[in-house]
């Protein structure tokens, strides 16, 4: 079943005079529980990863030996779900909250030492064929491969992401890895992603208004502040929020290929190319949530669906419910790539 995102509340280039000449693409791809194989683009579905090829690894020196099982983390969401679906009496029964408990509780893995390399987890895959904002990859690839370590634990911090992608031609692979390893505990739940099938839709999107020319920029502000200043002024308590630049116009929410990153949370900082100092583009946003309570964003035949219960699909959760925004060279796509959390 696909999906569509509602016609926008307004129209940017009526409002004014310059969007037109930043409107980009990007693909919003929609994911939702599913049983995605390895011939699918998918979150958290299995990859198409060569029998032959080691799985990746972190081999950063953190602890690892202590965490939450996987499977305990995917057991406790099918309770959560199902005991949250159920008439009429919503809500965890006794007998499943004591369960619960105990799915939620830390493990100890007592063989792996602190600096044993860690299998990461297979966060995503994404086939160009399915996603029309998915640059090409280095050497005709096709096939783009997501990887994390499950724990908070890398970089100057000590508590940063360490993301791994990988691209390859899929038409190489002939013999398929069948059960790759898998970390036996995890840091984070967030890092855990549930099964989702990708229904890949292209929309328009336009620039964080902070990196628009500084006129352009000045009018989307006053015109936002004019329809908040009237919506204040306004007796009606049942009026919906106003239209925002930010909210409404520019930049979808969930998981998407392609367009223009977020800089809500910080402000914009330049990314460019480490290697050949080229401006990075954005390659992929991992999301924690699809839609908010009330946005414009979500899908026609989703209006009916309550946010809380279905707004998070993937359960994959980055930041303070944040989101994660993937840059890669457009000189070279092999060229490491850079992430911002907003
Ligand atoms: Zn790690
Ligand atoms: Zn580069």
């Amino acid at each position: 079943m696909s999906r569509t995102t509602p016609p926008r509340p307004l129209d940017v280039e009526a409002l004014f005079p310059g969007p037109a000449a930043y409107r980009g693409t990007t693909t919003r791809l929609h994911p939702r529980p599913g049983h995605p194989d390895m011939e699918d683009s998918s979150v958290g579905g299995p990859l198409l990863w060569p029998a032959d090829e080691p799985w990746p690894v972190c081999t950063e020196p953190h602890r690892h030996a202590r965490g939450r099982r996987p499977a305990d983390i995917h057991r406790q969401r099918q309770i959560l779900a199902s005991a949250w679906l159920r008439e009429p009496n919503p809500g965890p029964t006794n007998e499943e909250r004591q369960l619960l408990k105990e799915l939620g509780q830390e493990h100890r893995v007592e063989e792996a030492a602190a600096t044993d390399p860690l299998p990461l987890i297979g966060l995503a895959q994404l086939y160009r064929r399915d996603i029309p904002d998915l640059p090409a990859g280095p050497d005709d690839c096709d096939l783009l491969q997501v990887f994390w370590c499950p724990f908070d634990a890398h970089g100057p911090s000590g508590y940063g992401m360490l993301l791994d992608l990988r691209w390859r031609r899929s038409w190489e692979v002939t013999e398929v890895q069948i059960s790759p390893p898998q970390p036996r505990v995890v840091g984070f739940e967030g890092y855990v992603p549930e099964p989702c099938v990708l229904h890949p839709e292209q929309v328009a999107t336009y620039p964080f208004a902070g990196l628009l020319p500084e006129d352009l920029c000045a009018r989307i502000d006053a015109w936002e502040e004019a329809l908040e200043e009237e919506a204040e002024q306004s007796t009606d308590d049942d009026a919906e929020a106003p239209v925002g630049y930010q909210c409404d116009l520019s930049i979808p929410p969930g998981w998407r290929v392609g367009g223009f990153a977020s800089w809500h949370a910080t402000d914009p900082s330049p990314m460019n190319c480490r290697t050949c100092a080229t401006p990075m583009h954005l390659l992929l946003t991992v999301d924690s949530s699809e839609w908010d309570g009330g946005s414009s964003w979500k899908p026609l035949k989703e209006q009916d669906l309550p946010t809380h219960r279905y707004a998070s699909p993937t359960e994959v959760t980055v930041g303070r419910w944040g989101e994660l925004n993937i840059f890669s060279c457009p000189e070279e796509p092999g060229h490491p790539h850079r992430w911002s959390i907003q």
